[in-house]
């Protein structure tokens, strides 16, 4: 492991002043950048340890929305009472993540900047053009039953690991940052690049940004709502597919709905086209798998993660079923 210097910072023009430096690199709770530090993915020079800034607060707004402090740990995230009460469907996927022990080290800021699971990109020896650009992609040929259906280009078929993302995504989530020229903010559809022939940039996020915080608009809907992680053992394990799902019915028809998957982009990937086929549909399971066929028209497996196709739509059903008959009671 290269030799790095170690800094702790107390407030955020003091954390950017040192982030603008190209060799440094902010420390949340360090679960997965120690861990890529270690198989050498990643080497930087400073350490800028952002544990002590004044971010860590939960804050409901005004009409119902949140603001979610880049330092707040997973833990304390799912088990805030308006986050529970106001988006059921965040806490819960912040839950199906990673282990107990991990939840009380994550930071919110360091779920979303977690690097992909694939197996090539973690081992230096290999061709990945994400980790070295240029090198080729090993998962396309070879690897690849956990990558991406949508999205994704011959370049790299990566997936985005987050739970909480997935939820984020749904509820129209917008990440604020700090730089050293000052402060800006970009909604959560924008802040992850597509993937085309530069893997390597994974995010619209300026060069030494600290993320500061996350605000949720107020959405109603996200009070009936429900996030669906399927894996391949039933804990401490990343999704092989998930969906973030809210519904909103009146008289058996479909009025508001938000949908979004996990596990199958580079992304976390809001449904879009599924929601438009909802909206105004009625709320019965032919129109549900309607929906879901008319998102996974643009899916493009590989040999060994086609399955995926079909779970995520048998995930819609479920899910929205589930949601429907809860609403009715
Ligand atoms: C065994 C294991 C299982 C896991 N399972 C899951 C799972 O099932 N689902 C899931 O979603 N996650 C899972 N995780 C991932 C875990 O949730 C992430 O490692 C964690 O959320 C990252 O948060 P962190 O604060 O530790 O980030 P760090 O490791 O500290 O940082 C990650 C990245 O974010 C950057 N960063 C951190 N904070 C900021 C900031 N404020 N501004 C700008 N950049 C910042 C860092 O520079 C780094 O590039 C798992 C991890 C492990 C080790
Ligand atoms: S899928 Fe992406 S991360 Fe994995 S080997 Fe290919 S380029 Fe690298």
């Amino acid at each position: 492991m290269r030799e790095f210097g170690y800094q702790r910072v107390f407030d955020v023009p003091g954390a950017v002043t040192l982030g603008a430096d190209p060799e440094a690199r902010y420390l949340g709770g360090g679960t997965n950048l120690v861990d890529l530090m270690k198989s050498g993915v990643e080497r930087p020079g400073l350490l800028i340890d952002v544990r002590e800034l004044p971010l860590d607060r939960i804050v409901p707004t005004e009409g119902g929305g949140l603001r979610i402090g880049a330092t707040a740990t997973n833990s304390d995230l799912a088990a805030h009472p308006e986050v529970r009460r106001r988006y059921p469907a965040l806490a819960q996927a912040v839950l199906a993540g990673a282990s107990g022990q991990l939840r009380n080290m994550a930071t919110v800021g360091g779920n979303l900047l977690q690097r992909t699971r694939c197996a090539y990109f973690t081992e230096p020896a290999q061709p990945c053009n994400k980790r070295t650009p240029g090198s080729g992609c090993a998962a396309v040929n070879g690897e690849h039953r956990n990558h991406a259906i949508l999205g994704a280009s011959e370049h790299c078929v990566a997936v985005h690991p987050s739970d909480m993302g997935v939820a984020l995504t749904a509820f129209d989530a917008v990440v604020t940052y700090e730089t050293a020229d000052g402060p800006g903010e970009l909604p959560l559809a924008e802040f992850y690049l597509p993937v085309g022939d530069t893997p390597h940039l994974e995010t619209a996020l300026p060069s030494g940004a600290l993320i500061t915080g996350i605000t949720l608009p107020p959405a109603p809907v996200a009070a009936n709502s429900r996030y669906r992680k399927v894996r391949e053992r039933a804990s401490y394990a990343f999704a092989i597919g998930s969906i973030a799902a809210a519904l909103d019915t009146r008289d058996g028809v479909v009025r508001e709905v938000r949908l979004a998957f996990g596990a199958v982009a580079s992304r976390p990937w809001r449904a879009r086209a599924a929601e438009r086929a909802l909206t105004g549909a009625p709320a019965t399971a032919e129109s549900f798998a309607a929906a879901a066929d008319a998102e996974l028209a643009a899916a493009k497996a590989l040999p060994h993660n086609g399955y995926k196709v079909t779970l995520l739509r048998n995930l819609v059903v479920a899910v929205l079923t589930e949601l429907t008959e809860e609403a009715a009671r």
